[in-house]
């Protein structure tokens, strides 16, 4: 079976996890964000690529969600000593090595697609990892500050701002002129499920969909595609999903993000047996919704997740 799930950072690694345990023979590919890079200290940082590829090849801080295990921060300290920052984004030594290698390949003229493929040479996720484009693209967030409209970066705006102000607009800027990158259409075109895991759907999945041609391929494979809810009894289960949901008028329920993706796109919903209410509104927008445990506190819970996707893949499956 061949899967095809989009991925932004926390939420999609860990369900990849357990997509793999349940689908052990499974050929999947990841469609990765990019909309969260960001350039620091003359590097380039992908944090959405870069925790699926510790996530699954075992390289992860597991309390964190993100980041090298047994990490260190020597380099950041001493750059702080310098008065370079910013020192509100946590790069530790063991990361900065892949920002490293990352960088320099990108500068001998290496698409970020080629790049990947070469750092999950060292990894080995066990699933073929792709940039959703070789292009750049960067989220911004528009905020107002002491009554002026400013355009920040999304991690200024996550990170920094920890999400504290409004959004007023979430832009992936580049995403119009952005193509897919290699493989990533093909892949869709040749998928017998494409996931939807419980990543963030306006900045993660909805960044994704923002590449021209990805949203239209998912839309015309004619396969189920089933999501999963990241957003459990009217609250994210972490972080500030709220605050950018807001900013496209969506509500933060899990019916609310069903509907926004559509049932021109979903054929499939799970919400938490805690929204099991949520399933009536899901179905009467014409897509097909199961209430089941959705919190990704073990590999065992994970597991059953992501059997229950391919279940309701099997469903709605014509
Ligand atoms: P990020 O790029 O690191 O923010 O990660 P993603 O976009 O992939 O996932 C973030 C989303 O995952 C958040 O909106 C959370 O609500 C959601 N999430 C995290 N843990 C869980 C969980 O255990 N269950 C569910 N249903 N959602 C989760
Ligand atoms: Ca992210």
């Amino acid at each position: 079976m061949r899967i095809v799930v989009l991925a932004g950072g926390i939420g999609g690694a860990r369900f990849l996890r357990g997509l793999k345990a349940t689908a052990p023979e499974a050929d999947i590919t990841v469609i990765g964000n990019t909309g969260d890079d960001i350039h620091l200290f003359g590097l380039k940082v992908c944090p959405d690529l870069d925790t699926v590829m510790y996530t699954l090849g075992g390289g992860i801080d597991e309390e964190q969600g993100w980041g090298r295990s047994e990490e260190t921060f020597q380099v950041k300290s001493e750059l702080a000593a310098y008065g370079v920052g910013p020192e509100w984004f946590g790069l530790g030594d063991r990361d900065f090595a892949t920002h490293i290698v990352r960088t320099q390949m990108l500068g001998a003229g290496y698409p970020l697609s080629a790049v990947t493929e070469a750092l999950c040479a060292r990894w080995q996720p066990g699933v073929r990892l792709l940039p959703m484009s070789d292009d750049r693209v960067e989220t911004h967030v528009a905020v107002d500050i002491d009554g002026e409209r400013r355009a920040v970066h999304f991690q200024e705006y996550w990170v920094r701002l920890r999400a504290s102000v409004e959004a007023q607009a979430v832009v992936p800027v580049g995403a119009e002129q952005s193509t897919p990158a290699p493989g990533v259409l093909e892949s869709i075109a040749e998928a017998d499920v494409v996931l939807f895991p419980p990543s963030n759907p306006v900045v993660s999945v909805g960044t994704i969909l923002a590449v021209p041609g990805i949203r239209e391929a998912i839309a015309e494979a004619g396969v189920p595609v089933v999501g999963l809810s990241p957003i459990v009894g009217n609250a994210p289960v972490r972080g500030m999903a709220d605050k950018v949901l807001a900013a496209v008028g969506v509500e933060s329920t899990a019916a609310a993000v069903a509907r926004h993706y559509g049932s021109g796109l979903l054929d499939g919903w799970l919400v938490d047996t805690a929204d099991a209410e949520a399933a009536a509104e899901v179905e009467e927008a014409g897509i097909r919704c199961r209430a089941v445990p959705l919190m990704m506190t073990d590999l065992d819970a994970t597991t059953a997740m992501a059997n229950e996707a391919l279940a309701l893949a099997e469903e709605v499956r014509g």
